[in-house]
């Protein structure tokens, strides 16, 4: 059975109706006899709300306890999509980024990935659990919860996809795929069907944060095949990222 790794972001897991509207996804691939491992990031603006209450304390914090802190909007998510997924009556497990554990470098709130352990989450798949991971954090050799750079949680996705072999990884997003430019800033934008990650590359650096410059590194180090797509559509196609 193929393993697809699908990422919902924040604008898709915002509050309730939207965590259900995101299961219908998850449900639709576990029904297509899929092994689903799902990577979520925080609510809304919960991670910019977190660092301003951070800043309400002291203008400059600890990085180590700002990653302790900005690290708990991922938890609130996996837990709330696992409860979510449990009362429509299908099997699914969260686990953060330790739990894994995903393994990082110990650059403070911009962390690199160096290994994921897929023991756990194999296990997990193998009792036909739907494995919902916390994106944008891991641990580092201290045992100190790091986070990835704004954005990380879709190199949490790619990540877990390289490491699983996964068939594809599906970035589920409020746009409906890559644009040119920003579609909700140039009416004018069009819309790509298939991108290569040299291109995808290009567009991240000149800021188009629709994915994770180092989500499109690691994809295109392992080869990993991304679909950008809406997660407000019912059968979204969207953007290929690929070779
Ligand atoms: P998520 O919360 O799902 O991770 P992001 O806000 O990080 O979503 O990325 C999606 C946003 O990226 C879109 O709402 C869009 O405004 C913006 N964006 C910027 N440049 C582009 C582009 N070239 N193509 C598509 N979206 C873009
Ligand atoms: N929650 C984190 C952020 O807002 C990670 C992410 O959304 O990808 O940057
Ligand atoms: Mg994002």
């Amino acid at each position: 059975m193929g393993i697809i790794v699908q990422k919902f972001g924040g604008s898709s897991v915002a509050d309730n109706t939207k965590l259900f509207n995101v299961c219908k996804h998850i449900i639709r691939e576990y029904n297509s006899k899929k092994q689903v491992v799902v990577v979520v990031s925080a609510q809304g603006k919960t991670t910019d709300q977190l660092i301003r209450e951070a800043l309400e304390i002291d203008k400059n914090p600890s990085q180590r306890e700002i990653d302790m802190l900005i690290s708990t909007g991922e938890q609130v998510t996996i837990s709330k999509l696992a409860i979510c997924l449990n009362k429509l009556g299908y099997q699914a497990i969260s686990l953060t980024g330790w739990q894994v554990p995903i393994k990082t470098n110990d650059v403070a709130n911009n962390a690199d990935i160096e290994h994921i352990n897929i023991n756990r989450i194999l296990n997990e798949l193998e009792q036909n659990k739907i494995v919902i991971v916390a994106g944008f954090q891991g641990i580092n050799k201290y045992n100190d919860i790091t986070t990835l750079g704004r954005g990380g949680s879709d190199t949490t996705a790619v990540g877990l996809a390289a490491a699983l072999k996964a068939e594809r990884c599906d970035i589920y997003t409020d746009v409906d795929g890559v644009y040119n430019r920003d579609p909700r800033t140039n009416k004018n934008a069009y819309k790509f069907e298939n991108i290569s990650y040299d291109e995808m590359l290009k567009l991240a650096n000149d800021g188009a944060q629709v994915l994770h410059y180092k989500c499109i590194e690691l994809a295109a180090r392992f080869n990993v095949p991304i679909y950008v797509k809406s997660s407000f559509e019912k059968n979204p196609i969207g953007t290929f990222v690929g070779k």
